[in-house]
């Protein structure tokens, strides 16, 4: 008798978290039916927020949620690159330094005497900061938290060997295909849709509401002309610049505007 042929070697996938909230890593869970039919073609190596079991490096794909804050964190991204063939971050934490990052606007040790009662135990660095900041990074999935259709379908470009095929427009290509009327041209809602990337589905424009830029910067934005008819509108430009000052506030498309207002006008509480 012939012993059966051994089963095809799968492509292993890692995923790690940093400074986060796991949004992100739950975005992957509720995948649900699609995550099955993804733990038959790839070997879940290293998902702690799902299995305890820890295949070790080298992985052919690692996902990277959260933002590096410590010391240690920034000698473990270097560790998790030096093993993975292909480094995805996944979220506004890994890909702007995440809502986190607003401490990056003040002194660290100011915040550590007011958040802990003993703060020379914390051993931080002074600031959040995503993931390309320390390693390279092949791929960033924007989002707050990611979406997850976006990311199956990036998984299976990656599985096929192909680019994934990101999208680089804003929200408000988005709203318009889906025929929503615009917030901020019907009623003067500041909305941050033109700066921001498509790849959420406008859901909040689709709700009658603002987008609040939780997706980052689309590509080759002007948040300087946005504030500008924010400000027409009736928006005083410190609530403005908060808007800019956000979820993805660290990312130098928002970061470098915010802070040439605040230059002018004087820090912004
Ligand atoms: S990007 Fe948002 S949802 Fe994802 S881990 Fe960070 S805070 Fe959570
Ligand atoms: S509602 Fe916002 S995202 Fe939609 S078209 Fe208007 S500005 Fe753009």
């Amino acid at each position: 008798m012939t012993a059966p042929a051994p089963a095809p070697l799968r492509p292993r996938l890692a995923v790690f978290k940093f400074a986060s909230c796991d949004g992100c890593q739950l975005s992957i869970l509720n995948l649900e039916e699609e995550l099955l039919a993804l733990a038959e073609r790839v070997e879940i190596a290293h998902f702690l927020e799902a299995s305890s079991r820890v295949v070790p490096g080298p992985w052919d794909v690692a996902l990277v949620e959260g933002s590096i804050t410590t010391p240690h964190d920034a000698e473990r991204i270097r560790a998790i690159r030096a093993q993975s063939r292909l480094l995805v971050t996944i979220g506004a934490c890994a890909t702007s330094g995440g809502i986190q990052a607003l401490r990056n606007l003040a002194e660290l040790e100011e915040w550590k005497a007011h958040v802990y009662p003993r703060p020379e135990w914390i051993a931080a660095l002074p600031t959040s900061t995503p993931i390309a900041e320390h390693v390279a990074v092949d791929h960033e999935l924007q989002g707050c938290p990611i979406d997850r259709g976006q990311l199956l379908r990036v998984l299976v470009r990656l599985l096929l060997g192909t680019r994934p095929d990101l999208p680089l427009a804003s929200v408000c290509l988005e709203c318009k295909r889906r025929g929503q009327p615009c917030v901020l041209v019907t009623r003067g809602v500041p909305c941050l849709g033109p700066v921001t990337r498509a790849g959420c589905g406008a859901i909040c424009p689709g709700l009658g509401r603002d987008c609040y830029g939780c997706f980052g910067p689309a590509a080759d934005p002007n948040p300087a002309s946005l504030l500008r008819a924010f400000e027409a509108a009736g928006l005083p430009r410190r609530d403005a610049v908060r808007r800019l000052r956000h979820i993805n506030g660290w990312r130098r498309e928002f970061r470098s505007l915010a802070d040439a207002l605040e230059r002018e006008d004087g820090p912004h509480d």
